[in-house]
């Protein structure tokens, strides 16, 4: 039998795991695999970007754990590639890295008024609610009667549904507390979701739309009148779909005193005003105009409206986050490849939102993974391990532990799983999440200390 082959991970969300998994199932050579993670926690989007109320989806984490626990499978959080760890010195000790970074930062609007306070991108606001360590502080003002959500994709019905949900049903999940207790004391009474084009051309999934309807306490309006009035002989299944939800949802009868989400299609933004902080924003009507490929294409018709907002939340698009030293297309916002491997760099691999830009559910990173995972074992094959001479698994660990003297091992991160899930039995909850970094640290070193 060969030398197994040792591959190193970078970032723990769907993508990292799912690739993981195809390694692992790799026959001969056999393949073992580390994970670096730069948070103290493993999961990446399915911990801090689904949204709260959908734990069905979340469960995903189940199947992660059971990867995590096979006997070649380790991982490390709190390893930041870039500040504790060098593409370099991975490349030293293992025989390929496979980045699985995701997408770490929002694309702009670019209109004038964007940098207000009150103006926040998708990111954060998704971070904030679901307990990422980055966005704990984020002072998210929740005092004005009306907020606008830029964006026509299931992140920006995520923002508007949290935003809109009665705080009682948000208790029973995993949102992080400082999160509950702002929601709790919204002023918020109606949420404007804003697309620059029509129903037919969102990008909404027809069952996150649907489940709108069960929104207790919430009316969904459809503006402008007659938008849904779109010939559908032409459409696609799934944006007929989509359709029918629409008017489902907008021929509700209204209920007194209900929250509002507002869905205002054909507007752009193009100018957020307000003196400090965002006050008013001035949309931009837009009409439809077809490509040569027949694909419609928002143009402004000059005229604007002006709608009062003390909070706008950009959710126009994830980006990906350039690694030194590697390829990087700054328009799609990920790394270029062919098949998974960076071009122009030997044992170098991507897979998920860094590979393909950020698109695709959970499922759509397995077969990308297993795409990226072929190519790495035809490229490695009859290569075998190569004696780097430096570092075997049993040193690598110590050799981390050099870089990051707070490494969180998969036991630590047990001990972080096990205090938040316990706090979360109390109440009813599946977890109540740790938001800081001293205090996930904090939790694990009580464990290991016991
Ligand atoms: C708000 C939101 C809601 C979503 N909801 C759903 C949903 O309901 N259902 C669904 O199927 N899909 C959903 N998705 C899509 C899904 O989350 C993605 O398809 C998936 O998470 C992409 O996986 P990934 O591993 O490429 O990226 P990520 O999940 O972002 O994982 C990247 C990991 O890399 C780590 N990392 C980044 N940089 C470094 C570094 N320098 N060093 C070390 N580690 C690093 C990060 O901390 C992170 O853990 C949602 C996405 C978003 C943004």
């Amino acid at each position: 039998m060969s030398a197994p082959l040792h591959v190193v991970l970078v970032g723990s969300g769907p993508a990292g795991f799912y690739a993981a998994a195809a390694l692992l199932a790799a026959g001969e050579p056999e393949v073992r695999v580390d994970v670096i993670e730069r948070l103290p926690t493993p999961w990446g989007l399915v911990r801090s970007g689904v949204a709260p109320d959908h734990p069905k989806i979340k469960s995903v984490a189940d199947t992660f754990a059971q990867i995590a626990a096979h006997e070649r499978f380790r991982w490390y959080g709190n390893v930041h590639l870039g500040r504790d760890v060098t593409r370099e010195e991975l490349l030293q000790r293992y025989d390929a890295v496979v980045y699985a970074l995701g997408a770490q930062t929002d694309r702009r609007l670019g209109v004038p008024g964007e940098e207000l306070a009150g103006s926040v991108a998708a990111t954060d606001v998704v971070g904030w609610y679901n307990g990422h360590p980055d966005y704990s502080d984020l002072t998210l003002l929740l005092d004005g009667a009306r907020a606008v959500v830029v964006g026509n994709g299931n992140v920006a019905l995520d923002v508007a549904r949290m935003l809109c949900t009665d705080v009682a049903e948000l208790n029973r999940t995993d949102t992080a507390d400082h999160a509950l207790d702002v929601l709790a004391a919204s002023a918020v009474r109606e949420v404007l979701v804003v697309g620059r084009r029509g129903p037919a051309q969102a990008a909404f999934t027809t069952l996150e739309l649907r489940e709108l309807g069960d929104l207790a306490g919430v009316d969904v309006v459809v503006e402008p009148a007659g938008v849904l009035d779109v010939p559908e002989d032409e459409l696609p299944r799934a944006v007929r779909r989509n359709l029918d939800a629409l008017r489902d949802l907008a021929a509700r009868p209204p209920t007194p005193g209900a929250r509002r989400l507002v869905f205002r299609f054909l507007r752009s933004p193009v100018e957020l005003r307000g003196d400090g902080h965002v006050q008013q924003v001035v949309l931009g009507c837009n009409h439809l105009v077809p490509d040569e490929t027949g694909r419609f294409l928002a143009r402004d018709t000059g005229e604007r409206e002006v709608v009062d907002a003390a909070l706008v939340v950009r959710s126009v698009g994830y980006l990906g986050v350039p690694v030194e030293g590697l390829p990087f297309d700054p328009v799609a916002g990920h790394i270029p490849h062919e098949q998974g491997q960076v071009v122009g760099h030997e044992r170098e691999y991507v897979v998920g939102w860094i590979k393909r830009g950020p698109t695709g559910v959970i499922g759509t990173n397995k077969k990308d993974a297993r795409e990226t995972v072929q190519r790495l074992l035809a490229d490695l094959a009859g290569e075998g391990a190569r004696d780097t001479g430096v570092d075997r698994p049993e040193r690598l660990e110590q050799w981390l532990r050099g870089k990051q003297p707070e490494l969180v091992s998969d036991l630590g991160w047990q001990a972080i799983d096990e205090v938040e899930r316990r706090a979360g039995h109390r109440q009813g909850r599946p977890r109540v999440k740790l938001v800081r970094t001293r205090d996930l640290l904090a939790a694990m070193r009580d464990h290991d200390h016991r």
